[in-house]
């Protein structure tokens, strides 16, 4: 078993010019309502366009686009919470059909290697009673469970079955695809305060990504803070 402490990483997969080229296709869609398309479209009047659209709740615009990332090295409980968002596509590593006997060192039952990922604000070593008097670390906790993934897949238990005793902290990776409209609910709703600290860091991370290449759809979220754990949140503010 592998504790992975600093979990949490994406990779953008859709190229920063295709993002940068949505902004003029939002503003080529935009101008059928106002009927006003026979004004020149560049990457200027984009932006402003974008913005005004936000600016007056106008987002439905913003639907024209579409932005891909891949997460990894996150937990199966950030997976879960990402699901939820409906408005949006999904794959996800599956525990059906990944055997876990083929993680780590090779394919020998006796080497697999289950990944999981520990909150950054706990020790992962510091031990704590169980109601038999025994004393275990959250890292001792996670090596039971994968003693008991492999007994069971020792014993011909198909990894769709033995993957009832993975804990929900088990490392997995999902990709996503959604418009600049859900992505901005998607912000909103998991990088305030509320949300849970895994969650919150990894989208903390990639909104201030998002802001660097396409600031105009992503500006109006401000920085707001940090909790008890030193992990960021963010705020929407209304546009001026
Ligand atoms: C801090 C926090 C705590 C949470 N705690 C819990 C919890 O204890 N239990 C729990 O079950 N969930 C919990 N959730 C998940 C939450 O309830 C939502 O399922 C999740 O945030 C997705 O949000 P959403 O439904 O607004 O957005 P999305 O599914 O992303 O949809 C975006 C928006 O589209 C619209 N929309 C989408 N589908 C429909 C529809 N069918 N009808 C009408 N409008 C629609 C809505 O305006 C919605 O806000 C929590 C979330 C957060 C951020």
């Amino acid at each position: 078993m592998k504790i992975l402490k600093d979990a949490g990483s994406f990779i953008i997969l859709t190229p920063e010019e295709e993002l940068r080229a949505q902004l003029l296709r939002i503003e080529k869609a935009g101008r059928t309502c106002y009927q006003s398309e026979k004004k020149e479209i560049t990457e200027e009047t984009s932006k402003k366009f974008v913005r005004m659209l936000i600016k007056n709740g106008h987002e439905s615009v913003l639907e024209h686009s579409n932005v891909t990332v891949q997460f990894t090295n996150v937990s199966r409980g950030f997976t879960h919470e990402l699901v939820r968002h409906r408005l949006a596509a999904f794959s996800q590593e599956s525990t059906r059909y990944v055997d876990y006997a083929k993680e780590g060192t090779g394919p020998d039952l006796e080497n697999f290697q289950i990944k999981c990922i520990v909150p950054p604000h706990c020790d992962e070593n510091r031990k704590v009673q169980l109601e038999d008097g025994r004393m275990m670390s959250i890292s001792d906790m996670f090596n039971e469970y994968e003693k008991f993934y492999r007994a069971l897949r020792k014993s011909g238990w198909a990894p769709q079955d033995a993957r009832q005793v993975l804990p929900i902290g088990t490392k997995s990776q999902i990709v996503i695809s959604a418009n600049f409209r859900e992505w901005r609910h998607i912000f909103e709703m998991r990088t305030q305060k509320a949300a849970h600290w895994e969650i919150r860091k990894v989208l903390c991370d990639l909104l201030e990504t998002f802001q660097e290449i396409i600031p105009v759809v992503f500006d109006d979220f401000v920085e707001a803070g940090v909790d008890q754990d030193n992990l960021r949140y963010f705020e929407k503010h209304p546009l001026n």
